[in-house]
């Protein structure tokens, strides 16, 4: 279908070709790829896939990832639709609106189950994280700038090592009183390249 996909020069950016997203126009917008993802809306609603999806997710799983379009637990886990509650973000970190975000849902869970474990939040960091660009000082600085933000608190949000930083990440989960206990919390490596996940921080609590 590569002959339907607009190449005209004048839509793509130089920059938008030179990192593959060559079919973002210079305003931003697609030329055709939403069009394209919601003709497959269409279907999915036409074939009832909506259908029996409860608001409490099935399999009482928080899933933090990472942005990575590789990593989507809708595939590696096989989570169907309701299965779970998903938050993802750059390198799947534990940042300050992650626990605002577990704690809102704790609150919620609280009062839904009266007793006994709530829900487990599992983060799940993977290997090739593209976050690893924050270890570079150039990019780290720029980016800084760019959101003003401290650049040696962006230092700490690289994944190079997937299995440290889950630990680090689960241990600020368990650490935060914003946290119902009854919640527990879990922390996995996602391989990209063999498409396993391995446990490295077995749940506890919840
Ligand atoms: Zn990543």
């Amino acid at each position: 279908m590569r002959e339907q996909l607009d190449t005209n020069p004048t839509h793509a950016s130089s920059v938008g070709r030179a990192s593959g997203f060559e079919l973002v126009r210079e305003d931003g917008s697609d030329s055709g790829n939403m069009a394209r993802a919601i003709e497959r809306n269409r279907a999915f609603a036409a074939a009832a896939g909506h259908e029996g999806a409860g608001v409490f997710p099935g399999l009482r799983l928080f899933v933090v990832t990472c942005l990575d379009p590789r990593v989507d637990p809708a595939h590696f886990l096989g989570l169907g639709l309701g299965d779970a509650l998903v938050a993802r973000n750059v390198g799947g970190r534990v940042t300050p609106e992650v626990i605002d975000d577990v704690a809102f849902i704790g609150q919620i869970a609280e009062g839904v189950v009266p007793d006994g474990p709530l829900f487990e939040v599992a983060v799940i960091h993977h290997t090739q994280c593209g976050t690893g660009v924050f270890a570079d000082d150039g990019f780290r600085r720029r980016y800084a700038e760019r959101i003003g933000a401290e650049e040696s608190s962006l230092r700490e949000r690289a994944v190079l090592d997937p299995a440290a930083t889950v630990t680090r990440d689960v241990e600020r989960l368990r650490a935060s009183a914003a946290i119902p206990a009854r919640v527990a919390a879990s922390g996995h490596v996602y391989d990209v390249v063999t498409g396993l996940i391995e446990t490295i921080v077995p749940a506890s609590g919840g």
